[in-house]
């Protein structure tokens, strides 16, 4: 049996809960990610998947619910045990790349690890290493506003992984590569996800994306409408399945 990494119990996320017009997100979710899961979210714009992530992440806090990371909840750790935490386990990708505009592509893949105590001959060598897995070798003495939006995607990809977390949490990392670049990133996950035991929670719209995770979980306003293992399925009988789910839940909303 896998060790539980993270686990969601009833989460429940509104905001303006103070305001006339509160907007429940994510209402009463939970879920067992296990080390080693792969496990894909999809669902129409809106629906939550960005406020999924972030409130098992521990980006955001629940309004209702506990999240447990390595069997600790989530809200009794203080913030340098959290900051900690995030450190030695997650690396995040943004829908936006949150790249530093003053520091180089280099310098900027080098913040996660500023916090360590690994020896600059290291550092370096650990980002040659990562940044020519994620193709951005050639731009490292380049700015942020010098490259291309694939190129700073690819960038900021490269310092989420250059820390070797145990759990990579991403919204929708392809959102701004093209398709050679997106397999590309996704054959990378699968690898460090079969090789090196990596557990991945990601948000996609891309179905063919999706067919490389080994779990969907297809969100729909704030709860978790449909999930599908891959089980023994091939990736392309997977991917059919998440196309249909995607359509038969794309189809409903002209239903009333
Ligand atoms: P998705 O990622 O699926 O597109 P989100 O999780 O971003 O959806 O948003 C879910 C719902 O919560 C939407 O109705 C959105 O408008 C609302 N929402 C998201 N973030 C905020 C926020 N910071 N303040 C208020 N409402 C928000
Ligand atoms: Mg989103």
């Amino acid at each position: 049996m896998s060790k539980e990494i993270l686990v969601a119990d009833h989460v429940t996320k509104v905001y303006g809960i103070e305001t006339k017009n509160p907007v429940t997100a994510l209402s009463d979710v939970s879920l067992t990610m296990y080390e080693g899961d792969f496990i894909c979210v999809m669902g129409p714009s809106g629906s939550g998947k960005s406020t999924f992530i972030n409130n098992l992440s521990t980006i955001d806090v629940p309004t209702k619910g506990k999240v447990f990371i390595n069997g600790k909840e989530v809200r009794t750790m203080g913030e340098n045990e959290v900051g900690r935490f995030r450190y030695e386990n997650l690396g995040f990708i943004f829908q936006e790349f949150n790249l530093l505009d003053s520091l180089t592509i280099f310098e900027n893949i080098a913040v996660p690890l500023s916090l360590s105590n690994i020896s600059s001959d290291e550092i370096k060598e650990r980002i040659l290493t990562v940044a020519k897995r994620l193709n951005v070798e050639f731009l490292l003495e380049k700015y942020p506003y010098e490259c291309s939006g694939g190129q700073r995607q690819r960038a900021a990809i490269a310092r989420a992984l250059v820390t070797k977390p145990k759990l990579i949490v991403a919204d929708e990392p392809t959102g701004n590569l093209d398709s050679a670049h997106s397999h590309e990133l996704l054959e990378l996950f699968k690898s460090l996800n079969d090789n090196d035991g990596v557990s991945i929670l990601m948000v996609t719209h891309d179905s063919m994306i999706a067919s490389y995770s080994q779990k969907l979980l297809y969100i729909k306003d704030g709860k978790i409408a449909e999930t599908i293992e891959r089980g023994d399925l091939s990736q392309k009988e997977y991917f059919y399945k998440i196309v249909d789910v995607n359509s038969v839940e794309s189809q409903k909303l002209f239903v009333d």
